[in-house]
């Protein structure tokens, strides 16, 4: 059979959405009157405070590379993401506000919360959390931030969907053979200094796009889909936390910090893909949702 014309998809896994099950937290609401400046969703739920929170200004971290997915050494043959976890984050002052211990410090992309609030979260026993210590910058108000008063928090776990090429047959280097192109586990690809995608082992480009160089088109065997699905949470690579990266979190993770008060947030809802879910994974899911 000839593939000669045939073309393979960039694209997110297809299948069944169902939503109440995970929500992907913003803390970037900081008064009710905000509220009205974020684009009203069925999928976003707003939970506002009167109270204005301290606020910090993120400087930097020290960090620590972890590998996402232990799986990857099925293909020892190329290098497999890995996610930056900071072990100490350096903060500046921004503006002042209520210090209640419970509450977040919040900078958008940021989540600070107070060392109360993680000792509970901790002790409501929700998993998944990484948290790194947070210390002020060196000069300025001393007064304004104590030394681990407050924490940055993200998840371990990298639940959702990522980019992949489909059909897998499609996972192949037209010029050289290699394969995958794109890490069917973890989605590492690689780019090449002009920003290309393009093969491990001989660097040719492979994702056919509108500026696509004539002379590439014969090795471009890959196209984007013209309208992607959104991103999802894959049971496969979800492990039960209920902190996950990108500050994804469970229904019973979102209601808690609904009940307790901690002030203003968008919790907008992140699908999860619904097919082929094993009961152990049912149960899993039934947990999440409180
Ligand atoms: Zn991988
Ligand atoms: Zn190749």
């Amino acid at each position: 059979m000839s593939q000669q014309n045939s073309i393979g998809c960039y694209t997110f896994p297809q299948g069944r959405r169902e939503y109440g099950f995970f929500y992907r937290m913003y803390w970037d609401v900081e008064r009710p009157d905000e509220v009205y400046e974020f684009e009203a969703s069925e999928q976003t739920e707003f939970v506002v405070d009167t109270e204005t929170r301290l606020t910090v200004n993120y400087l930097g971290q020290d960090s620590v590379k972890v590998p996402v997915r232990a799986e990857c050494a099925r293909y020892p043959q190329i290098t497999h993401r890995q996610q930056s976890l900071a072990t100490r984050v350096t903060v500046g002052y921004t503006e002042d506000g209520a210090r209640d211990g419970l509450i977040y410090c919040f900078e958008e992309a940021y989540a600070f919360i107070g060392v109360p609030l993680l000792n509970e979260l901790l002790a409501q026993g929700f998993r998944g959390i990484e948290s790194a210590p947070v210390v002020k910058e060196p000069y300025g108000y001393s007064d304004w931030l104590a030394d681990g008063e407050i924490v940055m928090i993200e998840g371990r776990c990298s639940a959702t969907t990522t980019l992949v090429i489909e059909p897998q047959e499609f996972n192949v280097c037209a010029q050289c053979g290699f394969s995958p192109l794109v890490c069917p586990e973890c989605s590492a690809n690689r780019l090449d200094l002009n920003d290309r995608l393009v093969c491990w082992k001989c660097g040719a480009p492979w994702l056919r796009e509108a500026d696509t160089d004539k002379k590439d088109l014969g090795t471009c065997r890959v196209q984007m889909t013209a309208r992607l699905s959104e991103s999802a949470i894959c049971l496969d690579r979800w492990d039960g936390s209920d902190v996950c990266a990108g500050l994804i979190v469970t229904r019973r993770v979102k209601e808690f910090l609904e009940n307790a008060g901690v002030g203003s947030f968008r919790a907008e809802a992140v699908p999860v893909l619904m097919d082929n879910v094993s009961p152990a994974q049912m149960d899993s899911l039934k947990r999440a949702q409180g």
